[in-house]
């Protein structure tokens, strides 16, 4: 039996810096969901749009001596709920962001939207303003099940919000959740059957589970069981794979020529800036690896002459574990030249817990490609304990 302990890592030395996308958190909602443990804060009258554009601007330009040089590939408008910004808010923080970083040609620029907070002319203002792809937070198209989650759009809303987004962009993507209160596999097929209809060409897949801090903690519901969740879980896969959506991360499907380019930036352990209440980023130089994140109650934020609450170089100890814990969520993993390459550190480093989880049956590799197999995919925390620093 081989000891999966990591060698003591050396120094961080990065031969090219990673692909460099930017994080805005937009952190307001109509109404907070009783699962959601993200910085999102139900917003009480009008929401104070220019002073935080203005506000994300500073924490962006704070930023730029550490990334002078670079471009942006990718950025993402997250919340919360930004589609409650308007097209004029999203037009000035984009014009604000090219004034200050220049995006490479066709940068992907994603904006989440919720049903119930948008229609078509907003839409329209959107695309006008630079976005290219929108996510919509649809969850389920069951009225009974949107009932269950405390979201508060009904499923018509939700299927006219996906019919405008497609009006409006080419690059969709729709937010489903399965393993709901009182949902059985039918119903799960029937949510699974409605995404695909739509024509997005994105889909991602959640489980919804019970998380801290949340209203659903305090009170949980009755959840279907854990064999019956697994089953959902195949049967999306199964589902989506006969309809030609490739599942290339944990929870995501796209057809081909549409994977979000944003989200494998973080699993291929890319940087990002991260701006806006409680925003995190990361960013590489060629001796060091920096992680910063910033203050998440809005009103604190927008008060603070510097947002920022924290701001740390990773210990090259910690780097293998946060690498795998991104780079095993590709069921087609990953080039086994990518570890150096983003960690700055030989691959010999995890020479041994790889070779644990090849034992395991937990991965399989060549020269070229490591990859997780199915039950790896399955049982991903005995898998990442394998690269956790001694
Ligand atoms: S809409 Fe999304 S971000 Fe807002 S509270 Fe609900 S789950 Fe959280």
């Amino acid at each position: 039996m081989i000891q999966a302990t990591l060698e003591r890592p050396g120094a961080v030395k990065l031969a090219a810096l990673p692909p460099l996308a930017l994080y805005v958190h937009i952190p307001w909602c109509v109404r907070k969901c009783p699962y959601c443990d993200f910085n999102s804060h139900e917003r009480s009258g009008a929401l104070p749009e220019k002073e935080y554009v203005g506000k994300l601007l500073e924490d962006l330009e704070s930023l730029l001596p550490s990334v002078w040089g670079r471009r942006l590939t990718s950025v993402f408008i997250g919340g919360g709920t930004p589609s409650l910004f308007s097209p004029e808010s999203i037009d000035a923080l984009l014009s604000g962001v090219r004034a200050r970083l220049p995006l490479e040609p066709g940068a992907e620029i994603t904006l989440e939207a919720n049903p119930g907070t948008v229609e078509a002319g907003r839409f329209r203002g959107f695309r006008d303003a630079g976005v290219n792809r929108i996510s919509v937070g649809v969850q389920s198209f069951d009225d009974a099940m949107l009932k269950a989650l405390g979201r508060v759009h009904s499923a018509e809303e939700a299927k006219r919000a996906v019919a405008s987004a497609l009006a409006a962009f080419d690059n969709v993507n729709l937010d489903l959740m399965y393993g709901l209160p009182g949902q059985s596999l039918a119903l799960a097929r029937a949510d699974i059957e409605a995404g695909a209809a739509s024509g997005v060409p994105h889909l991602s897949a959640y489980q919804l589970t019970i998380e801290p801090n949340t209203a659903f903690y305090s009170k949980p519901p009755q959840l279907p069981e854990h064999d019956l969740s697994a089953d959902m879980q195949g049967m999306i896969e199964d589902f989506l794979d006969e309809k030609q959506f490739q599942h290339y991360e944990t929870s995501a499907f796209a057809r081909p020529g549409h994977r979000c380019r944003h989200n494998l930036n973080y699993w291929e352990f890319g940087d990002y800036l991260g701006i806006g209440a409680g925003a995190h980023g990361k960013i590489s130089f060629p001796d060091r690896i920096t992680r910063h994140s910033r203050m998440k109650q809005p009103r604190e934020y927008l008060a603070a002459r510097d947002t920022l609450t924290e701001e740390k170089v990773v210990s090259p100890a910690e780097l293998p574990f946060e690498f795998m814990l991104n780079a095993l969520r590709l069921p087609y993993g990953f080039s086994a030249g990518l570890f150096q390459e983003r960690t700055g550190l030989p691959l010999s480093t995890i020479a041994r817990p790889l070779q644990a989880a090849e034992e395991k049956g937990l991965i399989e590799r060549d020269l070229k490609v490591i990859h997780p197999t199915p039950k790896g995919q399955r049982f991903l925390n005995e898998l990442l304990e394998l690269f956790l620093p001694a």
